[in-house]
């Protein structure tokens, strides 16, 4: 019983102490501009909000295109909002001074899609590993250097590690390279990482090796992760015990608990991505309806829809009220968030 309150009690108190926060970020682009054509501003993300507690994993789900990489660029830092906050342990990273932004950028690692384009193809994996480690002073001989990466080498599963150390990614599989830029996100000791289609571009059979060894950094390391893929069942698979945030559009539709969000999904959006996952039986596969929307054109960013977003789309449109009133973000009985006409009537 002790243990439960207290369990509780840590549980507040991350919730109260979101290691990120992203306070109604609104993120936009310019885009063409010539002779012939006004410049014109594109609507990436638009008050989006979420926080994530400390070892919580946050998955972050929606097509091609819709925002998802924007946002984790903007959680490492790596891009600033044009209206909004993104929040470090509540303090907002843009308005940091160089120290605490540095510190911030240490404890915040992105591990990127395509392990090949992230490594520097003319540097070794030691060397690759090496720099992180001596930038930030974690080693100051080139034995520490040796020393650190060995360990790295083996906490990712590239085992012996003499055999990779000095080898270059041309020399390696996609899974090796990914397993690499794990490593080389793990050389600052990140307390925070953003996994960016981590697994995409990596061959299905070891895709989840990948997922078992971000797992195990998880509970091992503590990691707190945001998670982005297009995939929900990736998503399913590695954030069964964290939340899932559907993403369309530069907007989140529905976010919540995994289990809940899987099993009653309640957004037509999230439903549609359900319902296009593919099933280990291919009878049932072939049978299934592709994704069951009204239009599988998705709307440009520099035309977005009036309303919601999603009323070309969607199944359950409500003429007169989706294509002129933008649904907000409502919280439900099981602490869920949805924004669609349908959930909030
Ligand atoms: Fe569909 Fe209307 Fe809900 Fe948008 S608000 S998802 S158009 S029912």
């Amino acid at each position: 019983m002790m243990k439960e309150q207290k369990n509780t009690a840590d549980a507040r108190k991350a919730a109260a102490d979101p290691v990120i926060q992203m306070d109604q970020v609104t993120k936009t682009f310019p885009w063409g501009g010539s002779i012939l054509s006004r410049r014109r501003t594109a609507k990436v993300l638009d008050r989006v909000s979420f926080a994530i507690s400390k070892g919580e994993v946050l998955c972050l789900v929606g097509e091609s295109g819709c925002g998802k990489t924007t946002t984790g660029k903007l959680v490492a830092g790596l891009l600033n909002p044009t209206e909004g906050r993104v929040l470090f342990h509540g303090a907002d990273i843009w308005k940091m001074d160089p120290q605490k932004f540095k510190a911030y950028r240490r404890a915040v690692q992105l591990i990127q899609q395509d392990p090949y384009a992230s490594l520097n193809p003319a540097h070794s994996i030691f060397d690759t590993l090496k720099a992180p480690l001596v930038r930030h002073g974690i080693v100051r001989t080139q034995e520490e250097a040796l020393s650190r990466a060995k360990e790295l080498l083996q906490t990712v599963d590239l085992t012996p590690p003499d055999d990779f150390l000095f080898k270059y990614p041309h020399q390696l599989s996609g899974g090796q390279r990914q397993r690499v830029s794990i490593a080389r996100a793990l050389t600052v000791n990140p307390e925070f990482i953003v996994a960016d289609e981590a697994v995409s571009m990596i061959d299905v059979s070891i895709r989840l090796s990948i997922i078992a060894l971000l797992s195990r950094l998880k509970n091992e390391l503590g990691v707190t992760f945001l998670f982005i893929t297009h995939d929900l069942a990736m998503a399913r698979y590695f954030a069964w015990e964290g939340r899932i945030a559907v993403m369309y559009l530069g907007s989140i539709v529905e976010i919540g608990t995994t289990a809940r969000l899987i099993q009653e999904p309640l957004h037509p959006y999230t439903k549609a991505l359900l319902l296009a996952i593919p099933e280990a039986d291919p009878e049932i596969t072939r049978h299934k309806q592709t994704l069951p929307v009204r239009s599988l054109d998705i709307p440009s960013l520099l035309d977005l829809p009036s309303g919601c977003k999603f009323h070309p789309r969607c199944l359950f449109f409500i003429e007169g009220k989706c294509d002129v009133e933008v649904p907000q973000l409502t919280p439900r009985e099981d602490g869920r968030l949805v924004a669609c006409h349908l959930r909030s009537a």
